[in-house]
């Protein structure tokens, strides 16, 4: 059988993964437009920052395709598909067929459209190659801007910062990650990456990039100049899901997929960023473009090309990050994002003012939390989000912090038809024996 993947990241290289451990007679092909080993983008911010090397990085060793016996067409892009014909076609013309694809292009960067992006010293951030680029240009920068105060944003801050860079952030928003914190919780991350010596710059955009070839400065809306030698633009991605044309596959923001990861074509899959597959707290597709899903993704979805029956766990988002030290984990509905209706939400402020609870109740379950400083609970705390589990016994040991996996396992005990997936079976006995005590 003819297996071509296209994207060579997290859920192409999963994917290629599972198909060889089940199979080593398939031909597989990962077809990419970066032409480098497997790394994580997770981790790129730290070769900004140069606590981390390019080996340091690389989730798979750089022989792994050699060893496993698959087929590289690297440094080329996947143009169109043809599902009537299986093949699928390249910037260089040439034409690959296939038996089962897996889409796993993943997603870009998109600048903002600000007058002077094309200046040098203005950078994006996705790929190790902006990471090099941008640590490389730093040698000549004393204060970067960095526009947007997302996850990718902030990851640019904090590199810069711990590079001995003077770093501004600006966002257009009323506070940093917006899409995930209230305001409460978006202040104490703000304060503490104020301390840290960082400038945050609230409730206004960038006009312009100023200066001749080079980044010399920005200009605000609010006309104020501020002096810098390098931009970083951290505000938007796009799916790169152009290639899928009038194939018929059915998309909206991203690949729509089912929980076999199938697109509605038949013998095309899709996985990682670049989908949008269930999320069971949301009830609906979304977009979650996290590590975890893209691996499990192209796990599932390669085990289906092969004919088995793998279906996608129940799953959330999680959120995690380091803010210069201070942890951030949020999970499920915030409220951000999305109206709750008949959401309670109960807010605990730790005894420092680095630390914050947030619970987000929807009748007897949680559908969502934000942890700031203290984020021991966040596995446990997990589990009861996307899980669904009804915590009404619970709840109050929840709220007073008092509670770890022991702790909650009455309730889990409770809800053990719901642990199901095939690495929760060792629990899922362990909460049976226990029940029947
Ligand atoms: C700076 C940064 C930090 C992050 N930190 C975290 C984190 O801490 N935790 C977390 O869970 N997630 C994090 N993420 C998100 C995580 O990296 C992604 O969810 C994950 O990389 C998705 O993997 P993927 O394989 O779906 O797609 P991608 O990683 O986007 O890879 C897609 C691949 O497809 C290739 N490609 C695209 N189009 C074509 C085409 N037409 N032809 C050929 N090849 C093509 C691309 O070159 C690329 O190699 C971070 C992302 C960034 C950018």
């Amino acid at each position: 059988m003819e297996i071509v993947i296209i994207g060579n990241h997290c859920a192409g290289v999963t994917a290629a993964e599972t198909l060889r451990k089940l199979d080593k007679s398939c031909r597989i092909t990962v077809i990419s437009r970066e032409d480098t080993p497997p790394y994580s983008r997770c981790l790129v911010n730290y070769i900004i920052s140069g606590k981390k090397k390019i080996d340091d990085i690389l989730f798979r060793p750089v022989d792994f395709y050699k060893t496993n016996s698959i087929n590289t067409i690297f440094g080329v892009e996947a143009t169109n598909i043809y599902p009537e014909s299986k093949e699928i076609l390249l910037n260089t013309q040439v034409k690959i067929k296939y038996d089962k694809l897996l889409v796993a292009t993943g997603a870009s960067p998109v600048l903002s459209g600000v007058e002077g992006e094309n200046k040098d010293g203005v950078f994006v951030l996705r790929t190790m190659e902006d990471a090099l680029k941008i640590r490389k240009y730093s040698e000549n920068v004393a204060t970067a801007v960095v526009l947007g105060g997302g996850l990718v944003g902030i990851k640019a801050v904090t590199a810069l910062f711990e590079l001995g860079k003077k770093v501004k952030l600006i966002v257009s928003s009323s506070g940093i990650l917006s899409q995930n914190l209230d305001a409460d919780e978006a202040e104490i991350a703000e304060n503490y990456l104020i301390s840290n010596g960082i400038d945050i710059i609230k409730r206004t955009s960038v006009s312009k990039i100023l200066g001749s070839e080079k980044v010399e400065g920005v200009k605000t809306s609010t006309g104020e100049i501020i002096d810098c030698q390098m931009v970083i633009v951290g505000k938007g991605v796009e799916v790169n899901k152009s290639l899928i044309g009038e194939t018929g596959i059915e998309a909206g923001q991203g690949i729509i997929v089912d929980d076999h990861c199938r697109t509605s074509v038949p013998d095309i899959y899709a996985a990682g960023d670049v989908v949008q597959s269930a999320d069971n707290v949301r009830k609906s597709a979304w977009i979650n473009a996290l590590w975890p899903f893209a691996a499990e993704e192209g796990r599932v979805a390669a085990e289906n090309m092969l004919g088995k029956d793998s279906v996608l766990r129940q799953r959330t988002s999680m959120n995690s990050l380091n803010l210069l030290g201070l942890p951030v984990i949020t999970c499920g509905l915030t409220g951000m994002r999305e109206k709750i209706t008949d959401a309670e939400k109960v807010t605990i402020k730790g005894k420092d003012k680095t630390t914050m609870k947030r619970f987000v109740f929807k009748g007897n379950k949680i559908v969502g939390f934000v942890l700031i400083g203290d984020i021991r609970d966040a596995g446990v705390l997990n589990t009861i989000v996307r899980k669904e589990i009804d915590i009404s016994g619970a709840k109050d040991s929840i709220l007073s912090g008092r509670f770890d996996f022991a702790s909650m396992l009455p309730v889990f005990m409770d809800n053990c038809e719901k642990f199901n997936d095939d690495t929760e079976k060792e629990f899922k006995q362990i909460f049976k024996t226990y029940k029947n005590k």
